[in-house]
């Protein structure tokens, strides 16, 4: 697998220290002073050693209780106040300067954007951060910072798709392999049918249109039951009928579905059940230059169509009469 950024080991403090160096003493003190929550922080730090009492800082802001629950921790070295942290890594005991909100920005694009922080992944970006700084919810502004980080969103690679590849099917029979195809949603129709079902024979080339309700699994197979048994409707074949629709049902149907063969067989016999939808199937069938046609069974039974190719050595099967 590629390393991510994110693997990468940095213990590169050069930035970090090199930034807190270009600024006085006198400065870091003076921008901590100045920030609306760090200067009340220090004012209280500098009143008082003791904790003060959640009475005198409840009415406070927020971040400011924050900072507070963290009292003992918050310390002052050089004037300047820090935040004790122990990197349980390490086991070493660090000071964390506690930056003022005019600079976060500027940390989280020195250690994160500059050139030689290479953008970082949010684990690394913050363990960098920790090292020298802290705010009150700096992980949070970090996450924000990488989600909106240009460079990083223009990296990610969409998710890629599975695709098998093309490949050419021999077939010697008729309804040796068939292809299904689901077509729609279009308008409901009368009998609640929004889909079709197209079964097309690779050895023919002829190919059959279902109307579903749906397209559940059952509904499909259901409507595969019927094809087999439009292309074979001889009840003389019935036996070969079935036995074709095991076999489909047995090699290219997850075994999690079983349907009952029988009743579904003798139910569509006497089902009409195109009849009152045909005209909506129609106007968008038609567009398609799908002629239909009607099977020898007294009733819409499906749409029927040869796709256009020419049979030649197939000449003498005929799916429908
Ligand atoms: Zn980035």
């Amino acid at each position: 697998m590629a390393k991510t950024n994110d693997d990468i080991e940095d213990q590169n403090t050069e930035d970090e220290t090199q930034w807190i160096q270009q600024k006085t003493t006198e400065e870091i003190i003076q921008a901590q002073k100045s920030d609306e929550i760090l200067g009340k922080l220090y004012q209280m730090k500098t009143e008082s050693k003791d904790k003060p009492k959640w009475g005198d800082i409840a009415i406070q802001n927020p971040i400011i209780k924050r900072y507070w629950s963290q009292w003992d921790r918050i310390v002052f070295e050089n004037g300047v106040l820090n935040r004790q942290w122990l990197d349980t890594i390490t086991n070493v005991t660090c000071n964390q300067l506690l930056v003022p909100s005019c600079w976060t920005k500027d940390i989280l694009q020195l250690l994160h954007n500059n050139p030689t922080s290479g953008h970082l992944g949010i684990h690394k970006t913050v363990a960098r951060v920790r090292r020298r700084f802290y705010w009150v919810d700096f992980k949070t502004d970090i996450l924000k910072w990488i989600q909106q980080c240009t460079m990083c969103t223009s990296r990610k690679q969409p998710p890629r798709r599975a695709k098998s590849k093309m490949k050419q099917y021999h077939v010697g029979a008729p309804m040796e392999r068939v292809a299904l195809d689901i077509i729609g949603p279009f308008p409901l129709s009368k009998k609640g049918n929004k889909y079709a079902l197209i079964v097309s024979d690779y050895f023919t080339r002829w190919a059959e249109g279902y109307p579903m309700p749906d397209m559940e699994t059952k509904t499909i197979i259901d409507n595969f039951v019927k094809c087999v048994d439009l292309v074979f409707p001889d009840k003389s074949t019935q036996t070969r009928d079935d036995n074709l629709s095991r076999h489909y049902l047995k090699n290219y149907v997850p075994d999690s579905v079983s349907i009952k063969l029988e009743p579904l067989l003798t139910a569509l016999k006497v089902m009409g059940w195109w009849s009152d939808s045909i005209a909506v199937w129609k106007k968008y069938l038609v567009n398609m230059s799908v002629p239909i046609k009607r099977t020898g069974m007294n009733s819409y039974h499906g749409l029927s169509w040869p796709t256009g190719h020419q049979y030649t050595s197939q000449q003498n099967f005929h799916p429908v009469n």
